[in-house]
């Protein structure tokens, strides 16, 4: 397979690669320091990346790629007993971390990196990558939102279709520069947000921890491009009112994106009052990397993540197994997908990749959604946690999510089912309030939801909490929420 990062090595060296805080490489100082550490990866199968959002990250991960071996970015945050789990289950020879990185425990085979020293300990060559398109390059864990995290197995050419196909969706091209604020172990931070920009030979300015000023300040000064989470649009939409730099810097930005999580549409409509512009959203996986999303030149329209990425076949399946044909906006589905963006397995679980295939090779992502009739895809939510069933309804918790947040009342809102001996299941309404001094209640709650979605969609039951609980994405743990 031809490389992954041609710019690296072919490309002029003193253009700008990555930034972090105030620490950039230019493409030959990655090149150089990549190959050095790529020279001392060549006898290893696979290592660990200690994935805090520093250059040696970028520089360990990208050196991994070039040497061919697989690459397991750890979560710096995640418990012992966690990172204990991830270690043993994919046995790196090497772990790599930045020189003042912390562990909380001793590791086998730690390896410091000095990429200060390596930037200038080597001249940049050609170099081989020796790996073929279906050797794993990643094993990236899910994000635990469902259950304990599997270990993605990603190859090469998944890598690289989802890239390309984004490229074409997004118009995305050398010239552009991201802000980048997210977590680096996994796909969204680490594939659309580092590999992303260094396979198309553009850059990347990481804001070590993101902040409304810090998107502000690289927008209005070169940056064209954001990625997020949801969590961080609602950020933005709460602090554009009162920070004008922020208005300008999203009115002139050439694209935002969203994904990882649904983006609520109270945001989405605040963020597109305030500066012109919409935020689009698309929507992947740790196996499946990107599925689908808005394209640069087309509508953004919120609460939809667009249309299946040029190489994506993607088809919904009612529960009997039968596919949905209609594309009336109203018949869900789970979404099921085939292409040479999916994962090969999850690492040491064969019981679990055998389920996650359907018998003609789709993978079943778990997550339902309807297809309007241009062929938009409108995710409902996932099938494990956001789908009720309550008095002969099929009821997705997004809309009633996004229902409750346009209430003045409510600041956060996830919904969820309880058994119900009546109904089936119960809607249940998980409300962090605007003014904790006076909550809405579940009456004025059922009404709001009632008044603009349907009665049968009104929530039975409101719970006032002080926070929702979210891991490292922003993403609401409804696990969490549902166990007390
Ligand atoms: P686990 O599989 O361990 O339970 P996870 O599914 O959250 O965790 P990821 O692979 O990081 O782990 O997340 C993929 C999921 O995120 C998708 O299956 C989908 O439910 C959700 N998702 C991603 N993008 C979007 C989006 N734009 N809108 C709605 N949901 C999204
Ligand atoms: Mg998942």
């Amino acid at each position: 397979m031809s490389s992954l990062f041609p710019a690296l090595t072919d490309g002029p060296a003193d253009r700008p690669a990555l930034r972090f805080g105030d620490r950039a490489l230019t493409y030959g100082q990655l090149g150089a320091a990549a190959v050095a550490v790529a020279g001392r990866l060549r006898d290893a199968r696979r290592v660990a990346v200690w994935a805090t959002p520093e250059l040696e990250t970028a520089v360990a991960v990208t050196a991994g790629l070039l040497a061919g071996v697989a690459v397991v970015p750890l979560n710096p945050k995640s418990g012992e007993k966690e990172l204990g789990h991830i270690l043993a289950d994919s046995a790196p020879e090497l772990v790599l971390a930045a020189p003042g990185a912390e562990l909380p425990f001793a590791v086998r085979d730690l390896t410091r990196l000095d990429v200060d020293a390596d930037v200038t300990g080597t001249a940049p060559g050609p170099f081989e990558e020796r790996a073929g398109g279906e050797d794993p390059a990643l094993i990236v864990y899910t994000s635990g939102t469902t259950g304990p995290p599997k270990g993605a197995v990603i190859p090469r050419r998944a890598i690289a279709a989802t890239l390309d196909a984004l490229a074409d969706a997004w118009q995305w091209t050398g010239e552009d520069v991201l802000v980048h604020g997210l977590p680096l172990f996994h796909v969204h931070g680490l594939v659309l947000g580092v590999l992303g920009p260094l396979r198309r030979g553009g850059s990347l300015r990481h804001l070590g921890r993101f902040t409304t000023q810090g998107v502000a300040r690289e927008l209005n000064s070169g940056a064209t491009m954001l990625f997020g989470v949801p969590t961080m649009y609602h950020r933005i939409a709460e602090a554009l009112p009162g920070e004008p730099e922020l208005v300008k810097a999203l009115s002139g930005a050439r694209l935002l994106v969203s994904g990882s999580a649904a983006l609520p549409v109270h945001d989405h409509e605040r963020i597109a009052a305030a500066t012109g512009r919409r935020v689009i959203e698309r929507y992947g996986m740790t196996e499946t990397l990107m599925n689908t999303s808005v394209r640069a030149d087309g509508e953004a329209r919120p609460g939809t993540v667009g249309v299946p990425l040029p190489g994506v076949e993607l088809r919904l399946v009612e529960e009997d197994g039968t596919p949905v044909t209609a594309y009336d906006g109203e018949t869900v589905g789970e979404i099921q997908v085939r292409g040479p963006n999916l994962f090969t397995e999850y690492l040491n679980r064969p019981d679990a990749t055998a389920a996650a295939f359907t018998a003609d090779g789709w993978f079943r992502t778990g997550d339902m959604a309807v297809r309007e009739p241009d062929g938009y895809v409108r995710i409902v939510g996932r099938k494990a946690t956001d789908l009720i069933k309550s008095g002969g309804y099929k009821i997705g918790a997004g809309e009633i999510e996004n229902a409750l947040l346009e209430h003045p009342g409510v600041r956060e809102a996830a919904v969820t089912g309880e058994p119900d001996s009546d109904l089936g299941e119960r809607i249940v309404a998980w409300v962090v309030p605007a003014d904790p001094q006076s909550p809405p209640g579940l009456e004025e709650l059922a009404e709001h939801v009632a008044r603009r979605l349907a009665p049968h969609k009104r929530p039975r039951v409101v719970h006032h909490l002080q926070a929702l609980p979210r891991n490292d994405m922003g993403k609401i743990m409804k696990r969490a929420l549902s166990h007390g």
